[in-house]
């Protein structure tokens, strides 16, 4: 048998199937890149404008179509819910998922050689993940103890507030006390009423990350356990000596318990399985609310990103031998500013990850920066202003008023004091488009495409 025709009949016969994994914390813009993503490939060959992505430059990317998925014990994405609110009058942003959901698709393609079989179509069976970037904070908290854990966590500067009310309840505990379980899932609520509230105010960096998306473990007392303040100063001797019925070894047990049924079992069961991964960043978002929430990010952001370092004595690579072969980071939302802050959006996201990358080269791991918007809700456009072109955006805000606006300059690398005090950021969210049929715009959703699917596609 001729070796071309050998190598089609493999090629064939192969499975050819790849996991792609979307994640990012809270509002980082998962849900809207999923929706557009499979919107995008649906429309391909068709309406769709790819035009970074080859295989559909080339025409040789001719659709895809939804297909049952694999594990029926995960909730599936709601796509058609997310197209329903963007077609709704007036368009409104899908509602964001809360867990781990799922989407396969069935996408036909002709190689860029054809093969030595007629009607040389190939298939390709993309598995779409979307979850929660706050279940990957979680990872260094394997690491813990439940008494070093909580010395690591911190409630100060503006964190003191927002965490006042729970503060306050465990002050005078005492870790030997007989354990009440109403006080202490009282307690528990109060801290995750805490995170809550820190989340809200724009903050990253919050552990557990579970309390802060239950799901279905709302209410269960895995979920009711919080730091214990003031242990630096005990012995840790006495504390391993403490009777089982006493808050500190309740506490300890509920944290043991977290970390093994809770945080391990995504790792072993889904974590492992991924091919690839897009990790979304909301970096204008942070921009907008300020330094402290700016920093937190960032803190956030190098924990998150320690779940893609298999480095060989990595945390990771001693519990299973991770496969993500390729790893895209993306700031989010690029259309809330002006064509040529694309650059410096993507600049400042690889100066926010600088740390991490550096870790994530070293471990061998391909990664590529970009700044996209999944849904482009604005247009650019170009002003006289004062005899001179000043781009601006189009948009219609979401009470419904249309704009016409320059959002301001991003900075290309860490702002210091001075760019906050100078400048800030003003951020308005922009209400979606309406759709004229075809798919949804999008800004560079083809580049991310080409880096995480397109070799799959040759
Ligand atoms: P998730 O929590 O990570 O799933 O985030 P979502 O996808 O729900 O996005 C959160 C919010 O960010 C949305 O409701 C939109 O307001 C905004 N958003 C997300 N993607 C885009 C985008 O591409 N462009 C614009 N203008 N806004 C976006």
């Amino acid at each position: 048998m001729p070796r071309n025709l050998t190598r089609d009949l493999l090629e064939r016969g192969r499975d050819r199937q790849l996991r792609l994994a979307v994640t990012g914390l809270s509002r980082a813009g998962k849900t809207a890149f999923l929706t557009s993503l499979i919107d995008q490939l649906r429309h391909a060959g068709l309406e769709a404008r790819l035009d970074l992505l080859p295989a559909a430059r080339e025409g040789r990317l001719l659709g895809a179509r939804r297909v049952e998925q694999q594990d029926l014990g995960v909730p599936r994405f709601p796509f058609d819910r997310a197209l329903a609110a963007l077609d709704a009058d007036p368009p409104q942003w899908p509602a964001p998922t809360r867990g781990i959901s799922e989407l396969r698709l069935s996408i036909r393609y002709r190689p860029s050689r054809p093969g030595w079989i007629g009607g040389d179509t190939r298939q390709l069976t993309l598995d779409l993940f979307d979850y929660p970037g706050e279940w990957l904070l979680d990872l260094p908290l394997l690491e813990h103890d439940f008494a070093s854990w909580c010395r690591a966590q911190r409630f100060d500067g503006e964190r003191a507030a927002l965490f006042a009310g729970w503060q306050r309840e465990v002050a005078d505990l005492d870790p030997a006390q007989e354990v009440d379980e109403a006080r202490l899932a009282e307690i528990a609520e109060r801290y995750a009423e805490g995170l809550r509230a820190a989340r809200e105010a724009g903050f990253s960096d919050l552990q557990p990350g579970r309390f802060l998306l239950p799901g279905e473990l709302e209410g269960a007392p895995v979920l009711q356990f919080f730091p214990l303040p003031g242990l630096d100063k005990a012995d840790p001797a006495v504390l391993a000596q403490l009777p089982p019925e006493s808050l500190y070894a309740t506490l300890a047990r509920r944290f043991r318990h977290y970390q093994q049924h809770i945080v391990k079992p995504f790792y072993r069961d889904h974590f492992r399985r991924f091919d690839r991964q897009i990790v979304l960043v909301d970096v204008l978002g942070a921009l907008n609310a300020g330094p402290e929430r700016f920093e937190d990010l960032s803190r956030a952001l190098t924990r998150l990103m320690q779940s893609f370092d298999y480095g060989r004595r990595s945390l990771l690579s001693r519990l299973f031998a991770p496969r993500i072969d390729r790893l895209a980071i993306a700031a989010t939302k690029a259309d809330h500013v002006t064509p040529e802050q694309h650059p410096r959006l993507t600049g400042l996201l690889q100066a926010l990850l600088a740390e991490p990358l550096k870790d994530l080269r070293f471990a061998d791991v391909p990664v590529r920066a970009l700044s996209l918007a999944a849904i482009r809700a604005t247009e650019a456009r170009e002003v006289d202003h004062r005899g001179q072109r000043q781009p601006v955006l189009r948009g219609t805000t979401l009470e419904g008023e249309d704009t016409l606006l320059f959002p301001g300059e991003v900075p290309t690398t860490l702002p210091d004091a001075g760019f906050w005090r100078r400048q800030g950021f003003t951020f308005t969210a922009f209400r979606p488009q309406p759709r004229a049929g075809g798919a949804l715009p999008h800004i560079r959703l083809d580049a991310a495409l080409e880096w995480l699917i397109g070799d799959k596609l040759t």
